[in-house]
């Protein structure tokens, strides 16, 4: 279910080689769900993990009707996120996997209670939705049918141990790729490739920190590469084309591959949201309308004049700069000073400023020649 083929060309991607998303788009959009409840469905998805087998013992097959009803909703509910989310919701998904693999071993499952093996009033049933165990423990003893339940076994380990893995994937967004991009945007600006080595290198050194798979920044599930053509309208393409047998897999190509062409995703410092940033123009601010003004401002020309302001508010040599500028002002309001000598006056005060600013002068020489 959570396996799928994906297309790399340039910053586009062709998942199962139609739907067309740009590189780092599916990580913004996961980054943007909360995921933080998953990890008590994990717990879940771990213990069925370690209980999903035909019934073993007088006790098990006893309570395997209810058993399989709780794991059929409960698997269910995990398909139902990941149809919910990209990039399965692009993709053609079929869920309800752990009913239908129960059925194609039809013939080891009662859909009635039975009080005796000999009852076949259940012999038409073309789907079973109830699952009572049609064999008893002195029935195993025939190798053959061993034969068939190990191989039951052996798809509902894998089904469980895909689930589970897809939970961890979600929830890997939420804890390592969350910490590790905080990283990346640390200096505010596209890290060289060096930088990211670095960055990468120092994340990893953490590993001790670290309990659970999801805390790892990692992949999951395997990924096959070879080059293939693509055909998308009247173009041809040369592609990457990826198998990956889960998320992870794909979303561990896709920051790197992000990372390398500067497609990358990024928590708005104005409204805090995650938005992509892309190739071209690093910036800390998304490109949204903000919310309650009708005057169409993004967060990127507020975010902007923010931190403008809070330049001019805090910073020492634009503080002096400001008392300076409206001091001089005053002057020319109080005729002290004519419109040339003030705006002479101005552009030698920015000259000043740039000085100190790229240390050419020393703050105290600004200071006293600023005001003079
Ligand atoms: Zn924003």
């Amino acid at each position: 279910m959570t396996e799928f083929e994906a297309y790399f060309s340039g910053e586009k991607i062709y998942l199962n080689g139609r739907k067309c998303v740009k590189v780092g788009e599916t990580l913004t959009k996961l980054l943007s769900k909360p995921t933080g409840y998953y990890k008590e469905v994990l717990l879940f998805a771990k213990n069925y993990e370690n209980r999903l087998h035909y019934p073993e013992d007088e006790e098990e097959a006893y309570n395997s009707e209810s058993f399989f009803q709780e794991a059929i909703k409960f698997y269910a509910g995990v398909e139902d996120v990941i149809m919910r989310l990209p990039p399965y919701k692009y993709l053609e998904v079929v869920g309800n996997r752990l009913q239908d693999t129960l059925n194609e071993y039809a013939w080891a499952f009662h859909e009635y209670p039975k009080m005796s093996v000999l009852d076949d009033e259940d012999d038409d049933i073309d789907y079973h939705q109830h699952f009572y165990v049609r064999f008893g423990t002195e029935d195993m003893e025939d190798p053959d049918m061993l034969n068939e339940i190990y191989t039951l076994n052996d798809k509902l380990k894998k089904l469980a141990v895909e689930m589970r893995t897809y939970l961890e994937d979600i929830l890997r967004v939420e804890y390592a790729f969350t910490a590790f991009l905080e990283r990346i945007h640390s200096r505010n600006r596209f890290l060289t490739n060096e930088e990211i080595a670095d960055t990468l290198a120092e994340f990893e050194d953490e590993k001790k920190l670290r309990m659970y798979a999801c805390d790892y920044l990692r992949t999951s599930g395997s990924i096959q590469l070879d080059y293939k053509r693509l055909r998308i309208k009247e173009k041809t393409e040369l592609c990457e084309h990826y198998k990956f047998t889960s998320l992870g897999a794909f979303l561990y190509i896709e920051l790197f591959k992000g990372l390398e062409m500067h497609y990358i995703p990024r928590k708005c410092s104005y409204c805090g949201r995650w938005f992509l940033i892309e190739a071209g123009i690093y910036s800390e601010y998304c490109t949204r309308p903000v919310k309650g003004r009708d005057d169409g401002k993004t967060c990127r020309d507020l975010g902007h004049f923010k931190k403008y302001s809070e330049k001019i508010a805090n910073d020492p040599i634009w503080l002096t700069y400001n008392r300076a500028y409206k001091q001089h002002y005053a002057r020319l309001l109080k005729k002290k000073m004519t419109q040339a000598e003030f705006q002479e006056w101005a552009d030698y005060a920015i000259k000043l400023r740039d000085m100190v600013e790229h240390k050419k002068i020393e703050f105290d020489e600004y200071y006293k020649k600023i005001r003079e």
